[in-house]
């Protein structure tokens, strides 16, 4: 049984110690990252697919690693997350990304961009400090609580009661809050009960069936997020636009808000601020 165990442990031990140590030094490196200035955000607006102006941006994440060069966020927010350093790299966002909106809306006028979403991850979310935390950001960016939405995850939502008082706190604060990857989950719409939500993003992947005349199934579900948006008095938003069709089919079910390639990728604050001066001109 002993030589049976170690023969297993001579097939596995290489690739598992592979993993091992490149999530460890990942980490590690993230670590240094944050020390070393090698975050910035980009910055994708989310658009008034009625009128087509600008309403608000999503902040996100962006790794120059010196040698490895741009890292995506899928590949090291996830390390993040299990070693605890979210709480300092989501700290960093949420002030940039702060300070980003205030600096635009001196520069452009509080009517060129409305709002900044941040992604929030659940271990942030657990914080014993982060109400106090959101508070000391936008009185430190002079914003106004509902210039801030923080995109949580259902399954953030549901990771227990301290969450949802955190939750619970930021939204009597004034901070709007949105469900992001909307309908993908298992318990969507009993969450609606459970948290004071005041945005629904719809996951990609029902906009990337609503032109398909196949398929019914995705199209029934971004039909009914709008109508559910509507009863309830939400805000919908539709993510990863990538066609005129896909815009104008959401438009007609009721979407007044819309993010994707086919508006706009994720921009670098320039990028952004160009965007913005040429809406205030026209
Ligand atoms: P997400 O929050 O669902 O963000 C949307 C992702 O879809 C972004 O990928 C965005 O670049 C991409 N996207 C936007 N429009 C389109 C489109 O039309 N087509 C396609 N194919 N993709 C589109 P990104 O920037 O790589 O971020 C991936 C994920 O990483 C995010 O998903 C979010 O979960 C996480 N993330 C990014 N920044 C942060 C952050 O600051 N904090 C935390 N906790 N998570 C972050
Ligand atoms: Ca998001
Ligand atoms: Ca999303
Ligand atoms: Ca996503």
């Amino acid at each position: 049984a002993k030589a049976g165990g170690k023969a297993t442990w001579a097939r596995f031990e290489p690739r598992m110690r592979n993993e091992v140590v490149s999530h460890a030094r990942l980490g590690s490196e993230l670590h240094n990252a944050i020390i070393r200035h090698e975050l910035y955000l980009r910055y994708q607006p989310v658009f008034d697919i009625v009128t087509g102006r600008i309403a608000g941006a999503e902040a996100l994440v962006r790794w120059r690693h010196p040698v490895r060069g741009n890292v995506p966020p899928g590949d090291f927010i996830g390390v993040a997350e299990r070693s605890g350093l979210i709480v300092p790299l989501g700290s960093w966002v949420l002030r940039e990304a702060c300070e980003q909106l205030n600096a635009w809306q001196a520069e452009y006028g509080s009517a060129s961009i409305q709002s900044i979403n941040v992604n929030v991850a659940a271990r942030q979310l657990r914080e014993a400090g982060f109400v106090d935390e959101v508070a000391a950001v936008l009185s430190d960016a002079r914003l106004m609580p509902a210039n801030l939405v923080l995109e949580v995850t259902e399954s953030s939502v549901l990771d227990g009661r301290q969450v949802r008082e955190t939750l619970q706190a930021l939204h009597e604060m004034g901070v709007r809050l949105a469900l992001d990857d909307f309908g993908t989950g298992q318990s969507s719409l009993s969450l609606l009960r459970a948290f004071p939500v005041d945005v629904l993003k719809l996951d990609k992947s029902f906009v990337d069936g609503i032109c398909d005349g196949e398929d019914r199934g995705r199209l029934a579900v971004a039909a009914a997020v709008a109508q559910l948006a509507e009863y309830l008095d939400l805000y919908a938003v539709a993510e990863g636009i990538e066609t005129a069709a896909q815009m104008e089919k959401l438009r007609t079910m009721g979407y007044r808000l819309g993010q994707g390639y086919h508006m706009a990728e994720p921009l670098l604050p320039d990028e952004m601020a160009a965007m913005m001066a040429a809406a205030a001109r026209a």
